[in-house]
């Protein structure tokens, strides 16, 4: 069973309902679902007023609500049906101006809850409508799980099931609400009585969000949360979800996802039990009145050092001209008050400080790694070379230790930018850790995204998620401007790339006509570290497979290892024996290399070590990926190539290729793309 609760604006009128029951047909392919909804829009504060009011003096305010209803019954519905539904729809009307006082206000999920059950039956689906106020005992949650058991369990063939949201009886039997904003635990309570797989708040922003967009428009989509978080932040007046929501989805280790309506493929918020990390992690603002004055929340996940945090929020307000009226904090959140008058400016101050990465000027730098890499953009930082772009970077700490990125991940402030300079083979396992708490990462260990792919998607979505960046152009082309460029492809035909230094230095440096043997060019290069320990692994194509892997996806296509076809440069027998034997074979082999060399001169061709994705519809990804020698003429650039040079052409549909080529190695240059990372 899966729960899916719709919110005011969510069925505000006929469109916003076609929508709903879109997403609930998508939803009720693959398993019976429960559709709460709460009434249209507006609906419960006319309620309240007409409850307010003696019946006599209803009419006016009825007859205007009945027909907002009835406008949106003709939009859905045609011929006997929507005489069907208008009927019911007036005898609603009839008996709410007669209504005693306290129960005008359940009316408006009747009203809304009927027509879309009644729509739901229209289009052929084995429909049900269930009503709360006869299962939801307001303060008694056992005998609430057990009635709304039984009356599906009487029901075992209803597919999509619709019932009201809000209303309900308490323990006498009397008609009764679960209070303002009380659909959304209407809904937990249904999920948590049938134990369903899924738990849905559609509403109208894209989930809980770093505080209120309508206060604040930088406020932005908060991945994941603990449920204690989301109930501090709803408690706390972020009105997105009703704080008694989290109660008995906790309690049944049920997920709530909150999403859009009107943006359905966004993932929304997720609310889940959360591990403690022992980092304290931002969540969000909230607002709420505080005794005519407005009372700002910021919330945190994980240990809270509130006196450095008031500090913090005291300091933030002051350069935005306000001065609180008072100020505390508990376990979880620190808050300060300030004047009606100055709420969306103390908010957006707030907002800036605390989740608005863009306002970074300076950056802490924790470097991974102190080889080639790590020492150039240590010296290149020293040198001043971030002071152009008007931005402050400094190195907290340059390192080696295995250990580094925990102890970066234990200490580091948010905001903090962790530099992987590494060669390590499992960092990458600290990088979603790192993420969520905050830290920025820039990396040009490729080893580090050339993981499975849902491993890569993890760490991106962790990224965007914490509203932090994470970036390693320098993983293909160093400082070339090489994956921001696969980046913006939206039809790709190809890319052809030869961007694997070492074997590209080999193979442009031999000619045949050389006095060093291919073995010694080769061997010269092992030894001055260019190649790996064995070079026969940059020869196998290793090194391009990871560069491909991530070129691939920085296209949008999700490619795995398996999906490539490698050729290596060489054949078999020179891969299972030793080094040494390796390197006398390949002595032996001189002659035919010279052999192929002088053929090759001979057409104007030249050899090249090429990672490419063509359009290929047949493959998994679309894209036929392939590591192999490929021939080019001179007229092709990259004939041209030489040393260390890397080459890239990006084709796409209705365009000329896009050749990118220049210096690909080096760790200055390795720097420089690690620092033009940070700064971007
Ligand atoms: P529904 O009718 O779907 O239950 P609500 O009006 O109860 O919707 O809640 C959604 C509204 O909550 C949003 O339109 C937004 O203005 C407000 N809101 C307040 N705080 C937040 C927040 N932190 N994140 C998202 N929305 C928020
Ligand atoms: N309709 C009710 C209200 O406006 C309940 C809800 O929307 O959740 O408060
Ligand atoms: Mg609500």
């Amino acid at each position: 069973m899966r729960v899916l609760k719709f919110g005011g604006s969510s069925v505000a009128n006929a469109t916003a309902m076609s929508r709903a029951m879109d997403i609930v047909e998508g939803e009720a392919s693959s398993d019976r679902v429960l559709v709460v909804s709460s009434a249209i829009s507006g609906c419960t504060d006319a309620l309240i007023e007409i409850g307010k009011r003696p019946v006599h003096e209803r009419k006016e305010l009825v007859d205007a609500l009945r027909d907002k209803h009835i406008r949106i019954i003709r939009r859905l519905f045609s011929g006997s049906s929507r005489e069907e539904a208008i009927a019911e729809c007036k005898a609603l009307s009839e008996m709410l101006l007669e209504a005693p006082s306290d129960e005008c206000v359940t009316f408006g999920e009747l009203f809304s809850t009927r027509i879309l059950y009644r729509k739901f039956a229209d289009e052929g689906y084995e429909a049900l409508w269930l009503d709360s106020r006869k299962l939801i005992v307001s303060d008694d949650l056992a005998a609430s799980y057990k009635a709304i058991r039984e009356a599906l369990a009487a029901h075992p063939d209803a597919r999509v099931i619709v019932a009201p949201g809000f209303i309900a009886s308490d323990s006498t039997g009397k008609v009764t609400t679960l209070g303002r904003g009380g659909s959304d635990y209407s809904a937990a309570i249904f999920a948590a009585a049938l134990d369903a797989g899924a738990l849905e708040i559609w509403t109208d922003v894209p989930g809980i969000m770093t505080t209120n967009p309508k206060v604040v428009p930088a406020a932005r989509t908060i991945g994941r949360m603990s449920y204690e978080a989301a109930f501090t932040m709803a408690e706390h007046g972020a009105k997105v979800l009703y704080a008694p929501t989290v109660v008995p989805a906790r309690e049944k280790g049920i997920a709530i996802n909150i999403r859009n309506t009107f943006d359905p493929s966004h993932p929304g918020t997720v609310i889940e039990s959360a591990s403690p990390s022992g980092v304290c992690r931002w969540m969000g603002l909230s607002s709420e009145a505080s005794q005519g004055n407005v009372r700002l929340n910021l919330v945190a996940e994980g240990p809270l050092d509130s006196q450095e945090s008031l500090k913090r929020v005291t300091e933030a307000l002051k350069e935005a001209g306000i001065a609180p009226l008072d100020s505390g904090h508990d376990d979880s959140l620190v808050w300060v008050t300030v004047r009606p008058e100055v709420e969306r400016q103390a908010s957006s101050a707030l907002h800036r400080e605390f989740f608005e990465e863009e306002k970074l000027r300076s950056f802490d730098v924790y470097v991974a790694g102190n080889g080639a890499v790590g020492k150039a953009l240590a010296s290149l930082i020293e040198s001043g070379a971030a002071v152009r772009s008007g931005k402050e970077v400094r190195i907290i700490e340059i390192s080696s230790d295995r250990n580094f990125a925990a102890k970066v991940l234990a200490n580091a402030h948010r905001r903090s930018v962790f530099v992987d300079c590494t060669n390590s083979e499992d960092i990458w396992k600290m990088y979603v850790p790192l993420l969520e708490a905050g830290i920025n990462i820039v990396s040009s260990n490729r080893r580090s995204l050339a993981v499975p792919y849902v491993e890569y998607a993890a760490m991106k979505q962790a990224a965007l998620r914490s509203g932090v960046f994470f970036r390693y152009s320098t993983t293909v082309g160093n400082a070339l401007p090489i994956l921001e460029s696969v980046a913006m492809e939206t039809s790709l035909n190809y890319f052809e790339a030869v961007v694997s230094c070492t074997m590209n230095n080999i193979i442009t440096g031999y000619d045949g006509a050389n006095t060093e043997s291919f073995a010694t060019l080769l061997h010269h290069a092992q030894m001055r570290g260019l190649t790996e320990n064995d070079p026969r692994t940059d020869l196998g194509g290793r090194d391009a497979l990871r560069k491909l892997l991530i070129l691939a996806r920085e296209a949008g296509v999700p490619l795995e290892e398996e999906d490539v076809t490698i050729t290596p440069l060489l054949g078999k027998e020179y891969f299972n024996c030793s080094l040494e034997d390796f390197y006398s074979k390949l002595e032996l082999a001189e002659p035919e290399f010279i052999r192929r060399e002088a053929e090759l001169d001979e057409i104007d061709k030249r050899q090249r070590f090429v990672a490419s994705i063509h359009k290929d519809p047949s493959a998994r990804t679309g894209y036929k990926a392939e590591i192999k020698m490929q021939l080019y003429g001179i007229s092709s650039p990259f004939y041209w190539i030489s040393g260390t040079q890397n080459i890239v052409e990006i084709s796409s549909e209705g365009t000329a290729p896009l050749v990118i080529k220049g210096a690909g190695e080096g760790a200055g240059q390795a720097a420089l793309g690690i620092l033009a990372d940070i700064l971007r």
